[in-house]
């Protein structure tokens, strides 16, 4: 039985209403922990500017990763501080904080299988000028410093970033009706 199934089973066990309720079958917690791994994608204003949101989005749905929340905000000086504490000391710093700054961004978190590591190879290189063509960076700009998306480089980092962007109940647990073939048995 795949896991819709065995949502479904457990949603009757409980005697509760299962495909039949407008939200779908809920079956918070379901999923193994290595399929709920999750990271952090900015969609930064450059990109928000070129209308480039949805394209963004668009990618990580045809990999098959989950959107499990998702804000259109203008950033302001603290939680870039937070976010880009590593780079404070770059000489590029005042000009990243201005770039993230200047307009709206789209902050997403995305959950899946070895979501980190692909979300990272389908970003590409932080320099477009040598970002893969296929990437995002590689198709959609030139120049390091207006390179599209911000992606979390592992696991622990995508914890504490979605910590500064999000708090806990804006983040979904939902079940995505296509696991069972994005995944197998
Ligand atoms: N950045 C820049 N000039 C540089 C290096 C980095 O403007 O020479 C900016 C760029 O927007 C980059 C961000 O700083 O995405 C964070 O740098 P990092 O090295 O963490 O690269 P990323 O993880 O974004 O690939
Ligand atoms: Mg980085």
């Amino acid at each position: 039985m795949g896991s819709l199934g065995r949502c479904l089973a457990r949603s009757l066990l409980r005697g509760q209403p299962g495909p039949s309720r407008p939200a779908g079958p809920r079956c918070y917690g379901s999923a193994p922990p290595e399929l709920q791994e999750q990271t952090l994608v900015l969609v930064k204003p450059d990109a928000v500017q070129r209308r480039l949101v949805g394209s963004v989005i668009q990618r990580f749905e045809r990999r098959g990763f989950k959107l499990v929340g998702m804000k259109l905000l203008q950033a302001n000086q603290g939680i870039l501080e937070r976010h880009y504490e590593q780079l404070r000391q770059k000489p590029f710093y005042p000009v990243l904080v201005a770039y993230m700054t200047s307009g709206p961004l789209v902050a997403m978190v995305w959950e899946g299988y070895n979501v980190v590591k692909s979300t990272r190879a389908m970003v590409g290189d932080t320099n477009p000028a040598t970002a893969a063509a296929g990437t995002i960076r590689g198709d959609f700009s030139m120049h390091v410093s207006r390179n599209v998306v911000h992606a979390s480089d592992s696991v622990e980092t995508a914890r504490r970033e979605i910590g500064f962007w999000f708090q806990r109940d804006e983040l979904l647990d939902w079940h995505s009706g296509d696991s069972d073939y994005t995944y197998g048995p």
